[in-house]
């Protein structure tokens, strides 16, 4: 960028926030949640702030798996980092349409980039063997024992029903990180990243290849914040922040937070895996590495916290 560095903020978009509870799912009410985010982050670009939008796909990964499902004897089912591209590219679309529209009622002319994002996980990570993250629909045990292999695996749901569970690996790189740069020192404000990155492998003689597997976005946020310097990691979701004593009488929305104090309330058990969990790790990977400020915030607060007047905003001091 021309001119004062306003700072580099990173944001990531819950997939859960894009389809709100009892929301079918459709395009067009995905559609209004991308654009209640873009009229709130719009001006921040527009003022010059450099901008890095990322995205959850659990939801809509999960539909696209269920077709996968329903269509199986019609049409060939695709493997999961084929489904995560299909995301990046759909949420993608979406977020630049909306942003793009934002920025342009607000005078500016920046354009809004989408990238397709490979992120590198290491065959030997320990969580590679792991099959803890459940993924797209619940079916009954039957359909799930017809449906294993030695490529999919089932698993029993607290709750009830079975679904698919896959490997939740550790991000180690960002494939496309200096191209990411390169956009944002362009002007460009970029969508990179969604989904947590398509997981890959290096085979050999550097050759990449998808595995089944998908990488929490959170994480990868955090990762991509830090390489890019980032002033502020920002993650927004459908919920207020960070509680303490979640879902008891006596929970807490924590508002501003040390990272040693909220490593403290990690290591109690307050944060649940698979949700709030990579959340928490998420900031206090990116405090703890250097990061300025990260915020965890719901997305109807993405102005205010952002300003650092909304959500848990996770502080050294
Ligand atoms: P996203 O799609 O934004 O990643 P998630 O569903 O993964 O959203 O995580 C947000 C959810 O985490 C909230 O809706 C809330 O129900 C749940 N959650 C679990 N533990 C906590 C906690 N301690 N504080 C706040 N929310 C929590
Ligand atoms: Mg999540």
């Amino acid at each position: 960028m021309v001119g004062e560095r306003k700072g580099r903020y990173v944001v990531a978009l819950g997939g859960n926030a894009l389809i709100p509870p009892g929301a079918a799912g459709t395009a067009e009410e995905q559609m209004l949640q991308v654009r209640g985010a873009a009229a709130q982050l719009a001006p921040l670009a527009a003022e010059g702030v450099e901008l890095v939008v990322t995205h959850g796909n659990g939801p809509q990964v999960g539909n696209l798996l269920v077709k996968n499902e329903l269509a199986r004897a019609v049409v060939p089912a695709m493997p999961l980092d084929w489904c995560v591209a299909q995301t990046q590219a759909t949420i993608g679309l979406a977020i630049q349409a909306a942003l793009e529209w934002e920025l342009r009622r607000l005078g500016t002319g920046r354009r809004v980039v989408v990238v397709l994002t490979r992120v590198l996980v290491d065959p030997l990570d320990p969580r590679r063997l792991e099959f803890s993250k459940p993924i797209g629909g619940r079916v009954t045990e039957q359909d799930a024992t017809a449906r294993a292999d030695d490529r999919h695996r089932y698993a029993a749901q607290p709750g009830g029903g079975w679904r698919r569970v896959v490997p939740s690996p550790e991000p180690v790189a960002i494939l496309e990180e200096a191209e990411i740069r390169h956009l944002l020192d362009s002007g460009a404000v970029v969508v990179a990243a969604g989904g947590g990155g398509v997981p890959v492998e290096e085979g050999a003689e550097g050759r990449y290849f998808g595995v089944e597997a998908v990488i929490d976005k959170d994480l990868t946020a955090a990762l991509l914040a830090r390489h890019l310097d980032a002033d502020a990691l920002v993650i927004l979701t459908d919920a207020p922040g960070a509680t303490i004593n979640f879902g008891r009488p006596d929970q807490r929305l924590l508002e501003r937070v040390t990272p040693a104090i909220l490593r403290g309330f990690q290591a109690a058990g307050h944060f649940s895996d698979g949700s709030m969990g990579p959340k928490v790790e998420a900031a206090l990977r990116f405090v703890e590495g250097g990061g300025g400020r990260a915020v965890i915030a719901h997305l109807d607060d993405a102005r205010q916290a952002l300003a650092g007047e909304a959500g848990t905003q996770v502080i050294q001091k």
